[in-house]
């Protein structure tokens, strides 16, 4: 569907994403009409003006019938598949599509597009690092800042776009084909398994629906449901386990881990290569090592030396507000882990470390299960300061068995730690909460955090 001209669209959400297909497209000759129905007041970065001078009509505060006019319906991302006015345009029998889609229809450069529960962004960014350091004129986009939109008249023949697909975002796709796409896991909490027939699972499935076994699927060999859902695929199958080893004859490539090498197999080429020791690797956890792995096999299939990929391995210091290393202060480090907004989150990070913690936990939360961490909070944590609306809820479950202090402010449980702390110990974020009582965000509770620790000395 690359021929667009004289088609007419309706960009459903004028988003960040939402703005730029609206533009890509109108640039390619369709008509466009972008919808919002959040009131302008909301919309601050709404430059409604550039959008008209570029031809682009805008409505906000709500959705007209105009909408159903158009010939194709493109939906971002936050507009959800049950709302009345994704209902409606299925009933007329309108075509929608994601963002993702619709750039795609632009795109000349070869895409490797990364999903799963989580992990994407970090998974993300490092590949993209990798291919900057091979020397690949790379594009990173998708859920990481820039939309696929915004970059795809720049790719080249020769691009590599290195992208962060959510499964709304595949949700909606017809021709999406990527040359590689990553699967790094499916958390089953997600999963509502009617006899195998998930949205969550067959929305993050679609990545693969286009390719042919021209294309490679890099899956998560230690996830038993992603196994399983791909066992059948037509993709090129390339594995990464760090429990397997997987050098037997189930797949095309492989990554995994033997001693403590992370070694790379290619059965087409009959090849066995030792990439570097997984101790060497920056980043923290297992979690990691399974992100790091999806990596190398991107980096492989497009023949990047293992020279370049240890070295970004080696280097990379992991995205911020995730398990970030901040400073190191009188023997104690302190780490920022502010994008834990939940126990699964707060539950890699404990695994990630081991011992020693003091641990900064608290914010607003719904319903947290703290039994779930208890195992490995006697085990690793020397103590809690508990902050934000929950900090009553933390202190009734843990003050039993551990030492418990409550802070007001970020400042405060900053300087407690330190002061609690001794040589050797572990000051950590982690918060298994959302940031929303005291801060506007993650990345602004995350930022306050290290405000705070760079004021210690
Ligand atoms: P996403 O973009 O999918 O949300 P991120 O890379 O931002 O993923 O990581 C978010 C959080 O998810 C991390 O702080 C960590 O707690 C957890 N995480 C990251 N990678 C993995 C992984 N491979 N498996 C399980 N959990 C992970």
């Amino acid at each position: 569907m690359t021929d667009i001209k004289n088609k007419s669209f309706t960009v459903l959400g004028a988003g960040r994403s939402g703005i730029a297909v609206a533009k890509l497209l109108k640039k390619n000759g369709a008509e466009v009409f972008l919808s919002d129905g959040s009131n302008i007041e909301k919309l601050k970065y709404l430059d409604i003006t550039s959008l008209k001078e570029a031809g682009i009509e805008v409505e906000t505060g709500g959705h007209s019938e105009k909408v159903f006019k158009s010939d194709i319906i493109i939906k971002s991302p936050g507009i959800s598949p049950g709302s009345e006015i994704i209902l409606k345009a299925e009933r007329l029998n309108m075509k929608i599509y994601s963002e993702i889609e619709a750039a795609f229809w632009f795109c000349k450069g070869k895409v490797i597009a990364i999903t799963g529960t989580n992990g994407k962004t970090t998974t993300t960014i490092l590949t993209g690092e990798i291919f900057k350091n091979a020397g690949f004129d790379t594009r990173v986009c998708g859920n990481v800042g820039l939309a696929f939109s915004e970059i795809v008249s720049e790719v080249k023949e020769d691009t590599i776009v290195i992208l962060e697909a959510s499964s709304y975002q595949l949700n909606d796709i017809e021709k999406f084909r990527p040359r590689v796409a990553v699967l790094l896991n499916i958390t089953p909490d997600h999963l509502d398994w009617h006899g195998g027939h998930d949205n969550y699972l067959r929305s993050k499935l679609e990545i693969l629906k286009n390719q042919d076994e021209t294309d490679i699927a890099v899956i998560n060999y230690d996830d038993d449901i992603l196994r399983a859902a791909t066992k059948n695929i037509r993709s090129a199958k390339s594995y990464f386990s760090i429990s397997e080893n997987l050098s037997d004859d189930i797949h095309d490539a492989a990554c995994f881990i033997r001693g403590n090498k992370i070694i790379y197999t290619d059965k087409q080429k009959n090849t066995e290569e030792e990439i570097m020791e997984a101790g060497e690797i920056n980043i923290r956890g297992n979690h990691n090592l399974y992100n790091s792995l999806a990596s190398v096999i991107s980096a492989r299939a497009f023949e990047i030396k293992k020279e370049v990929i240890k070295e970004t391995l080696k280097k990379f210091k992991g995205v911020e507000h995730r398990i970030e290393f901040v400073k190191e202060i009188r023997g104690i480090k302190f780490f920022n882990d502010s994008k834990a907004t939940n126990i699964d989150s707060l539950t890699v990070a404990l695994e990630s470390f081991d011992g020693n913690l003091i641990l900064i936990l608290g914010g607003r939360e719904t319903g947290n299960d703290y039994t779930r961490i208890d195992e490995q909070v006697s085990k690793k944590v020397k103590e809690i300061i508990a902050i934000g609306e929950t900090k009553e809820k933390i202190t009734r479950h843990f003050s039993s068995y551990k030492k418990v202090t409550v802070a007001e402010t970020m400042d405060e449980a900053v300087s407690i730690a330190a002061k609690n702390g001794n040589k050797g110990d572990i000051v950590l974020l982690s918060p298994a909460c959302k940031s929303f009582d005291m801060f506007d965000s993650f990345e602004h509770r995350g930022t306050e955090f290290k405000k705070s620790v760079n004021k210690l000395n």
